[in-house]
């Protein structure tokens, strides 16, 4: 058994079987008409959620399964299978690199208001971390978030970000501690997704140059916080260097 490893039990195994089941069932037959399309229905996220897979390892007051950390990385295994990795990728972007910040560091608010409608699948996840000129060096990040009034102005551009084309919410790294600048305008954009090479699907897009002023600000990220975050799973599968900057 390729997957088989000493720390996984019976009851991962069967947890894994009964997923590939699904992934053959319900994901598999679109997979070649999803990449064609470079997207997949947003409704495979409420059914993903309905069946409780996007949120494994999420506590189950806010609809999680309250699982240890090797039931994501069977999914991650599993999913992939289904022959898009677009369609995996997007979903892990989603349940995994977007979420997993607001499960570790939001608050019991911000954990009703967006992690537990995404587990359910009912909101869509994107996690906005690179730029054009910020990619594995995270402290190079330009973004920045400044209060006025009772809101947060975010000015700065993204890119490739998956989901980043019809997420409902972003857990975005911005800088708290510069100056800020840049126009005051409502509302972001998205511009026409990239086409990474390799993976054609996933929704990655590029936001730039478009300051946004949101009302209610998803999740507050510092540097040091970003770090821990990266580092509190040694497990996960994609994991960032962070430079930690002091301002
Ligand atoms: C399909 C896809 C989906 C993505 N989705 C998201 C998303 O949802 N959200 C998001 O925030 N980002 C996303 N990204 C961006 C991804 O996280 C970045 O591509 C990644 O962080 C690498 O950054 P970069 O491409 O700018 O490469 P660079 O940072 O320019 O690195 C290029 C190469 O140089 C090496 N390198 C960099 N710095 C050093 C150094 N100091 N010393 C030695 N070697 C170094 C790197 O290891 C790498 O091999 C996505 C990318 C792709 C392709």
């Amino acid at each position: 058994m390729a997957d088989a490893a000493p720390w996984l039990g019976p009851e991962h195994e069967e947890f894994r079987r009964a997923l590939r089941a699904v992934v053959e069932r319900e994901l598999a037959p679109h997979a070649d008409e999803w990449e064609a399309a470079g997207i997949f229905p947003r409704e495979t996220y409420g059914l993903m959620g309905k069946l409780g897979y996007l949120g494994l390892r999420y506590a189950p007051e806010y609809g999680g399964a309250g699982l240890d950390f090797w039931y994501t990385l069977i999914l991650a295994q599993e999913l992939v299978k289904c022959g898009s990795v677009g369609t995996a990728v997007s979903l892990l972007a989603h349940m995994e690199f977007a979420l997993s910040v607001i499960d570790a560091r939001g608050t019991p608010e911000q954990k009703r208001e967006f992690l537990a409608p995404a587990i359910r699948g009912e909101k869509i996840a994107s996690i906005g971390i690179s730029e054009p000129g910020a990619g594995s060096d995270v402290g190079a990040v330009r973004t920045t978030a400044r209060r006025e009034g009772g809101d947060w102005v975010i000015n700065g551009s993204k890119t490739f970000i998956t989901n980043g084309t019809r997420a409902d919410f972003v857990s975005l790294v911005a800088r708290t501690g510069g100056p800020g600048s840049g126009a005051h305008a409502r509302g972001c954009r998205a511009r026409a997704p990239h086409r990474p090479l390799g993976l054609d699907m996933g929704a990655a897009a590029q936001d730039r140059d478009d300051a946004c002023s949101i009302e209610r600000l998803a999740m507050g990220l510092g540097l040091l916080q970003l770090g821990e975050f990266h580092r509190h799973d040694e497990q996960r599968a994609r994991a960032l260097q962070v430079r930690e900057q002091r301002r």
